[in-house]
């Protein structure tokens, strides 16, 4: 097995990188990355065999540990998200699991933005405190409320930006200042950004975690996660929890996203576009009461998305008139977006918060994130732009 030629690719640009990046070769020399799909790994020697368990020969071990297909995941992502290392996780969820709790014991706090994604949100609210971990949800938006917020217990701070599924944009940069400040670190969810739009380490977050799920597989193929961070937060917080505790990737898993990854520019730049086309065909639209997009001069954060952000987001937050049973009938009248609880994919798929994602939150709870009962996330597909507006009008007609 071999590094392929091109393994130092961090002079590239994004697309180049999504293509050429921590690529291994085996002897056959192979266009396309080889899948190996096997558990473990054999030795030529006991003495080989004896080096490699003491980290003293650079091999794999164990596919629990690492893989060929894993690393070259792990790599390609590094390189794109400019982290020094990473590690692959089972699941979205496994991966921010594990950069939360992790590093933590008894006895730490943890501050985070209370709007984020339903299972985060149990994670931090339900999870840690049965450890003995606590935790303060915050308006994100409000810096005093981080500030006020901090403890000197305080460890890691947590959000993701644009949030699930209201779209707003928090300020990473003045957020990992105040986390800073106080002696924490801060881990940012940048799934709805993606790699290409924000890169959360430049603006001075410590890990980034996503749900590979998501746009990077962006084929409804498979689960993933990944952590990444500097080479220290890895080695000293994540490496042995992940290998003793095992919510590892899949090889087969790490091979499809990797293909993911070479399309990944591409499918997210016409999903942004999409996105943009239909945000602004609907704002105005009679039945629309409300309409969130970050690429958007309305958007409530307009100038920290310019600061921040590269491009605006593949996903429209808009409520309709007529609460739930207007929300259901637009839903039931679409014939080309279907109803999904999954987004980023190459079908535009719409979500209603209130009943799926969201609905173990209170009434009142959904209320102070937003998320009414006329609320819809939209993620923009792949399709003719044209076809998914004109869907949309005419469910929009009937509902
Ligand atoms: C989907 C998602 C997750 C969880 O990812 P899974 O791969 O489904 O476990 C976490 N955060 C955000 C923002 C997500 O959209």
């Amino acid at each position: 097995m071999s590094e392929s030629k091109s393994a130092a690719t961090a002079a590239y640009r994004p697309e180049t990188r999504l293509i050429h990046s921590g690529v291994l070769r085996s002897q056959f020399n192979e266009t396309s990355e080889a899948l190996f799909l096997t558990q473990g790994f054999v030795y030529d020697t006991a003495e080989q065999c004896e080096a490699r368990f003491k980290g003293e020969d650079p091999g794999f071990l164990y596919s629990r540990f690492s893989n060929p297909n894993i690393s070259m995941f792990e790599r390609r992502m590094c390189e794109l998200e400019g982290a020094e290392a990473a590690r692959a996780a089972a699941t979205g969820m496994a991966a921010v699991t594990t950069a939360i709790l992790a590093p933590l014991r008894s006895g730490d706090h943890v501050v985070a933005a209370k709007a984020m994604f339903g299972s985060c949100r149990y994670v931090v609210e339900d999870l840690l405190p049965r450890y003995g971990i606590a935790s303060t949800l915050v308006d994100g938006l409000d810096l005093e409320q981080w500030r006020k917020a901090m403890r000197p217990n305080t460890r890691t701070c947590f959000l993701e930006s644009p949030t699930n599924p209201t779209l707003d944009v928090l300020d990473i940069a003045a957020i990992a200042e105040i986390a800073h400040q106080a002696g924490a670190r801060l881990i940012v969810d940048n799934v709805f950004a993606t790699p290409l739009w924000q890169s959360p380490l430049q603006l001075g977050a410590d890990v980034v975690v996503y749900s590979a799920t998501k746009h990077i597989d962006g084929q409804g193929r498979c689960l993933g996660g990944i952590i990444l961070s500097s080479n220290d937060f890895i080695q000293e917080h994540i490496h042995n929890f992940m290998r003793q505790t095992g919510p590892s990737m899949s090889p087969f898993n790490a091979w499809t996203l990797v293909k993911g990854l070479e399309t990944l520019a591409i499918r997210v730049r016409q999903q942004t576009q999409t996105a943009a086309t239909i945000a602004d065909a609907l704002a105005q639209h009679p039945k629309i009461s409300r309409l969130i997009y970050p690429g958007r001069a309305d958007h409530p954060q307009a100038a920290l998305v310019k600061k921040q952000m590269r491009a605006g987001s593949t996903l429209i937050g808009f409520e309709v008139k007529g609460g739930k049973a207007a929300a259901f009938r637009f839903l039931n009248g679409l014939k080309l977006s279907r109803i999904s609880n999954n987004l980023g994919d190459a079908r535009s798929l719409v979500t209603h918060p209130a009943t799926t994602t969201h609905q173990r939150l209170t009434p009142e709870a959904r209320g102070e994130l937003g998320i009414s009962e006329g609320f819809i996330r939209f993620s923009a597909g792949l399709e003719h732009v044209d076809d998914l507006i004109e869907d949309m009008h005419a469910a929009l007609e009937n509902a």
